[in-house]
């Protein structure tokens, strides 16, 4: 592939550490301007079985790839104008929903962190992991959890957050997990008032 120019901006691919994408009509759009309409096209993975035959020794051994849907591969670039335009008006929506914390995460779920050292062994480590999507705003390591319960409001610092590699969903060390896109928050210790479905707010 040669050298992109995003259609939106105008920057060329070198400039930017981001990966390009293509729009249905060809398009080419930088990952920082794909970025300002994920809150209305988050990108999503499915999880895809692999299955071996003849070349192992287990017939049936199977394993889990993933699939990355990006749903911005199928609208065409004047699509993707007005998508600027309605993420816009989105964002203050969902400011007025939620409230004026700098970002809102929604759970998937929480587990416990386990370290595979080798040999088969299986560590269960003091991390927690919350996955989930950013609904508003960007999360980082610097971000403090709070949830809302009846008795009291929790909080929590996070550690160090975690975003799916490209191609595949091993997560791995990110700087930060942007908005409309899917991560993970990595804690010291558990946070056993946190629930799948709970939209928390990080400041
Ligand atoms: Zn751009």
């Amino acid at each position: 592939m040669g050298k992109e120019r995003c259609r939106c901006c105008g920057m060329e691919d070198q400039k930017r550490d981001h990966v390009f994408v293509e729009l249905a009509d060809g398009s080419m759009i930088c990952g920082e301007c794909a970025g300002r309409v994920r809150i209305l096209y988050p990108k999503s993975f499915t999880w895809v079985n692999v299955y071996y035959s003849g070349d192992t020794d287990d017939d049936y051994a199977s394993d889990e790839d993933t699939r990355w849907i990006d749903p911005l591969s199928d609208i065409s670039f004047e699509a993707f104008q007005t998508a600027l335009k309605r993420a816009d008006e989105e964002r203050i929506a969902r400011k007025s929903r939620y409230g004026e914390s700098k970002a809102y995460f929604n759970v998937d779920e929480i587990s416990r962190v386990i370290k595979y050292p080798g040999k088969g062994r299986k560590v269960a480590t003091d991390e927690y992991v919350v996955t989930g999507t950013v609904l508003l705003g960007t999360v980082d390591s610097t971000g403090v959890i709070s949830v809302a319960r009846k008795e009291k409001t929790f909080t929590k610092d996070i550690k160090r957050v975690e975003t799916p590699h490209a191609n595949s969903s091993v997560m791995e060390n990110a700087a930060f997990i942007s908005e409309g896109c899917c991560g993970g928050l990595i804690l010291d210790g558990d946070a056993p008032y946190i629930y799948p479905g709970d939209i928390l707010a990080i400041d």
